[in-house]
């Protein structure tokens, strides 16, 4: 299972899907992408190894500067097209990338079914957009933060939304995320193999922190929303 994100000029699903082929040693059932096309954000995923999306990429390429991409490791709901993350809300606006459990998603599914939220998968990832649809007031970050609030388990998670493409917001919780910081880029990934191709320098997020990842800037937190100063961890060995 792996995730990776990128943010900048380039065309962004290149770069996810190279990343996502150097975590398959991570080992995952199926794979996805999902990338803003600078009006909506559009996503492609299947059953099976990297190279069945990558042909469905390489027929319809999902163009854009924005994205994020999922090796899956199936926990909740078998190795399947819906079961296959990004997962979105019912408006399409918010995806999400999720490695981990969410525990509690049981309990958040009949809360938001009640709300009259409409589920596609049977993964607990899947809760995790319908909550992000449910807090957003206007405020990514803030809508972000509720969320957090209300999942309980183990997760690297990365968050994208297509009323605020200037930014990608990551946090984990007992699951890798590093980000790697390029020079009007930014890339996100559970570890340094998937990114090193593009940049040496990372920061290595630690248990509870959270990021917004610009293309020129990267902001990190922790739970509490109090700015954590991170140190530039630099990658010295070939991947
Ligand atoms: N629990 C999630 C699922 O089954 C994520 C699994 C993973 O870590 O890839 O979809």
């Amino acid at each position: 299972c792996g995730i990776v994100g990128y943010i900048g000029p380039g065309q962004a699903a290149p770069f996810l899907l190279e990343g996502l082929s150097k975590l398959e040693y991570r080992g995952y059932d199926s794979a996805g992408i999902a990338v803003f096309d600078g009006n909506k954000i559009n996503v492609d995923k299947s059953v099976g190894r990297l190279s069945v999306l990558a042909k469905k990429v390489e027929i319809h390429p999902l163009q854009g500067n924005l994205g994020i991409g999922h090796t899956r490791w199936a926990t909740h709901g078998r190795p399947s097209d819906a079961n296959s993350h990004p997962h979105t809300d019912c408006t399409g606006k918010f995806v999400v990338v999720h490695n981990g459990i969410i525990e509690n998603y049981l309990h958040l599914k009949e809360q938001l079914i009640a709300k009259g939220h409409k589920f596609t998968s049977e993964t607990d990832t899947e809760v995790v957009a319908h909550l992000l649809e449910e807090c957003y007031e206007g405020d990514f970050e803030a809508a972000v933060k509720k969320v957090l609030e209300k999942i309980e388990g183990s997760y690297a998670l990365v968050f994208m939304s297509q009323d605020d493409p200037d930014k990608l917001i990551c946090t984990k919780q007992d699951n890798p995320l590093v980000i790697g910081l390029g020079d009007g880029e930014n890339f996100i990934a559970s570890d340094i193999p998937a990114i090193i191709s593009r940049t040496r320098k990372t920061y290595i997020l630690s248990d509870g922190e959270m990021a917004i990842v610009t293309k020129d800037s990267v902001w990190v937190m922790n739970r509490q929303g109090v700015p954590v100063t991170k140190k530039v961890f630099e990658v010295n060995w070939d991947a």
